[in-house]
């Protein structure tokens, strides 16, 4: 196996994020909950984006590209984080953004617009759609010069996950030195990669724990996340088989992707007045919901600590109103 700390990397983020026991919550529910703070990792409003624009945006450099073409919703915390790490390394970034232009400017638009970005908003049916709008604009700026790398939805490449094995790899050496026994790792699922990412390295550095995702929208995530783990893998030169029961894929979908959902309300507003850690309702606040109601439940196996992967996300509480 290769070492991570050997591949290719731009140290954009400020690692370790802190990990630490949220003592209101596994009051709660008898159970020790961690809290992975990734939303705390140095770069704007934080988030899971950074690790793997770390990896991603050191290929595109080393690629020898100047701009940076990606996409997502309008409201997309993973372009928002791509143009403020673009324009950190003094590349250009281009956001092809899935949607209808309103004109208004909220939450994540306002910080593409201090970023520098150049956002176009497609109002087309399917990502498809939206990449080929991307490579029709990077071949117009190759004609001018320029060379341009396309990082698809979410930078949930391959390459990407591996930020997130990075991630239990960090969260080891965290748990170790607290003593703490990890049965459980928790996160949001939206592209696939940070999912991904977590089970490969939990596979690697947590055998034992069982990841589970989290579904906030209705893609085939079963195939997707163990298909990036195997990817990620490859280029890690390891193995990426794990124990039967290891990986589990749940959904809090409610009424559709970024569609704020009444039931976790309650469970955001919790989590902010008791420890003042920010959810959001499109990513962690799901995950976060479905997380307690499993611990309401007994769902969750064994007696070890639960970790929570915070993803981050906050902008987009100045984007829409709670469900
Ligand atoms: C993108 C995102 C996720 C989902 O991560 P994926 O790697 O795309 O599955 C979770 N939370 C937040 C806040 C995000 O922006």
């Amino acid at each position: 196996m290769k070492n991570i700390s050997d591949l290719p990397r731009l140290p954009l983020g400020l690692y370790p994020t802190p990990f630490y026991k949220l003592e209101s919550v596994s009051k709660r529910y008898g159970r020790d909950v961690y809290i992975k703070r990734d939303d705390l990792c140095g770069v704007a409003l934080g988030g899971n984006k950074v690790r793997k624009l770390e990896f991603l945006l050191a290929q595109a450099k080393a690629d020898g590209c100047d701009t940076v073409f990606t996409t997502g919703g309008v409201q997309s915390n993973h372009a928002a984080l791509t143009a403020a790490c673009a324009a950190r390394l003094g590349m250009k970034a281009v956001l092809v953004l899935k949607g209808r232009e309103t004109g208004e400017r909220r939450g994540n638009l306002v910080l593409d617009d201090l970023y520098g970005a150049e956002v176009h908003m497609v109002d087309a049916e399917s990502y498809e759609e939206i990449y080929g709008e991307m490579r029709r604009r990077s071949a117009e700026l190759a004609a001018q010069g320029h060379k341009g790398c396309l990082i698809p939805l979410g930078g949930s490449t391959p390459l990407g996950s591996v930020g997130y094995v990075n991630c239990v790899r960090e969260f080891t050496v965290q748990a170790m030195a607290a003593g703490v026994r990890i049965d459980h790792i928790v996160s949001a699922t939206g592209s696939g990669g940070t999912t991904a990412g977590l089970l490969l390295g939990a596979r690697l550095f947590q055998p034992g724990a069982k990841v589970t995702g989290v579904a906030v929208s209705g893609d085939p995530f079963d195939k997707i996340v163990p298909e990036l783990a195997a990817g990620a893998a490859e280029i890690l030169d390891c193995a990426s088989a794990g124990n039967p029961g290891d990986f589990e894929m749940v959904e809090n979908v409610g009424a559709g992707y970024a569609v704020p959902n009444p039931q976790d309300t309650s469970y955001i507003r919790a989590l902010a007045w008791d420890e003042g850690i920010l959810l959001d309702p499109v990513y962690t606040g799901k995950a976060y919901s479905k997380l307690c109601q499993m611990l309401e439940s007994g769902n969750l196996s064994g007696d070890g600590a639960v970790v929570f992967v915070h993803t981050g996300g906050a902008a987009a509480l100045f984007a829409m109103d709670l469900g």
